[in-house]
């Protein structure tokens, strides 16, 4: 893979070449050879920037899409002021059969009244949402509810995971100080 590709969600078929073991540990459903990683099944990629992992996640048979009431993992690809764009990962527990996306408004973000997106999450954030709308073929999304939000945040002055705070999210590293809306185990989930 080019740099440019290594972002989850890639589509790899088995032998598929995903890095290297001096910049990556091989996770679930890769193998390694001579020192890189290859993907040993066809399916899609999942890159764990924070353990510098990569993992494949095998295509299932049987369709799993989302659907109304679905919980969704996925990767907030870009933010605007009213609404926010997630490349969904992972729907329940399982894998993807098909790449989606999903749009997380800002009316349901949360009970109280959020006035822009870029108070909630920026891109490259793991956020964690429920489908409430599928109308259209567009994922609806919400995090209203307190196991719901983001799950991983990123400083986005220099890269580094953020930490929660009372009130904000802090970055150990460079003490930048950025808003998030966070699900109540923000920092702790296992993908
Ligand atoms: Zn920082």
């Amino acid at each position: 893979m080019s740099p440019s590709d290594r972002k989850s969600g890639q589509f790899v078929v088995p032998g598929r070449r995903l890095g290297v073991i001096e910049e990556f540990m091989a996770g679930s459903g890769t193998f390694v050879e001579h020192g890189a990683i290859y993907s040993k099944t066809t399916g899609r990629t999942l890159i764990d920037m924070l353990n510098k992992k990569v993992s494949v996640y095998p295509l299932v048979h049987g369709v799993n899409t989302p659907k109304v009431g679905s919980t969704v993992i996925g990767q907030v690809s870009d933010v605007r002021n009213k609404n926010a764009g997630v490349r969904i990962l992972i729907i329940g527990k399982r894998p993807l059969s098909g790449f989606f996306t999903g749009i997380l408004h800002v009316s349901n973000v949360s009970p109280t009244y959020i006035e822009t997106m870029y108070s909630v999450c920026k891109p490259g954030d793991l956020i964690r949402a429920k489908v409430i709308s599928c109308l259209n073929r567009a994922n609806h999304l919400s995090t209203e509810d307190k196991s719901l939000g983001v799950i991983y945040a990123f400083c986005s002055r220099c890269g580094h995971l953020l930490q929660l705070g009372r009130a904000d999210m802090r970055c150990p590293k460079c003490a930048n100080v950025e808003p998030r809306k966070v699900a109540q185990d923000y920092g702790k989930v296992i993908i």
